[in-house]
């Protein structure tokens, strides 16, 4: 395996046992990369396709743009810088369409504004550059695994409000709020286990696939952050999800 030069840590780049295909039947799952630095878009390339990926490569905002509007793909790995059109527009317009293709943000680090932006508007998870190998390929993983929205029976209702999580809605008398793919995700994992504090490592197991441990990862309560504040438009939706100190989060609303 080639070190990813300023992308990958070498330390990572010749571990053994993590850049196995994963997939060689003609389902091949198919990504996007939509990245402008040419070194990591490269390593990017080499990685997920020794993976077994079928990839398409965006160097711009505006070759993403259509790509993402024409193409279909299992995975996109989006980068936030961009020239011409700038990751979080993209990923605002994917989701304005109903798309809810799995996205992987790639961040610089220390850009937290960027990581909870990008959450709020339809992430799945983020990863912040640089970046090691193993940790990629598990999210990959994940991602793919979890990439099937709730079943169309996961509705519920919580006092007034109702809980569509096929369509992705929330509506009560007087107003309503979208979710994300992986709130909807979220919130139906949480409900199935009412009273039960959920820890953060179960989330990121059951929700998001990750189940090596090598993850590690604020996506977590970014992402239950980010679920609250829309939660909070609803009368009572403060006090659906309660946080278990040093446990994890619990579902606490009457639901039906
Ligand atoms: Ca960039």
């Amino acid at each position: 395996m080639r070190d990813f030069t300023g992308v990958l840590p070498t330390r990572l780049a010749g571990g053994r046992g993590i850049c196995q295909p994963a997939r060689m039947s003609g389902d091949a799952p198919h990504a996007l990369i939509v990245e402008d630095e040419a070194a990591i878009r490269h390593g990017l390339t080499e990685l997920l396709r020794s993976q077994g990926f079928v990839l398409d490569v965006a160097v711009d905002g505006h070759e993403a743009q259509i790509k993402l509007s024409t193409g279909r793909y299992d995975l996109v790995l989006l980068d936030w810088m961009l020239p011409g059109v700038d990751g979080l527009t993209l990923l605002q317009r994917l989701r304005a369409r109903g798309d809810l293709t799995p996205v992987l943000m790639l961040t610089a680090r220390g850009a937290e504004a960027d990581v909870v932006a990008g959450i709020d508007a339809g992430a799945d998870d983020y990863v912040t550059k640089p970046f090691g190998i193993r940790e990629l390929i598990s999210r990959v993983r994940g991602l793919l695994r979890r990439a099937r929205p709730p079943a169309p029976r996961a509705c519920f209702r919580v006092g007034e409000a109702s809980v569509d999580l096929a369509r992705l809605v929330v509506t009560w008398p007087g107003g309503q709020v979208d979710l994300s793919p992986r709130e909807g995700l979220i919130l139906e994992y949480l409900r199935a286990r009412p009273g039960v504090a959920v820890t953060r490592e179960a989330l990121l197991t059951d929700v998001w696939g990750y189940h090596d441990g090598s993850v590690r990862t604020r996506t977590v309560d970014v992402h239950i952050l980010q679920l609250r504040i829309k939660l909070r438009a609803i009368p009572g939706g403060d006090d659906w999800i309660g946080t278990v100190r040093g446990r994890g989060y619990r579902f606490e609303a009457e639901a039906v």
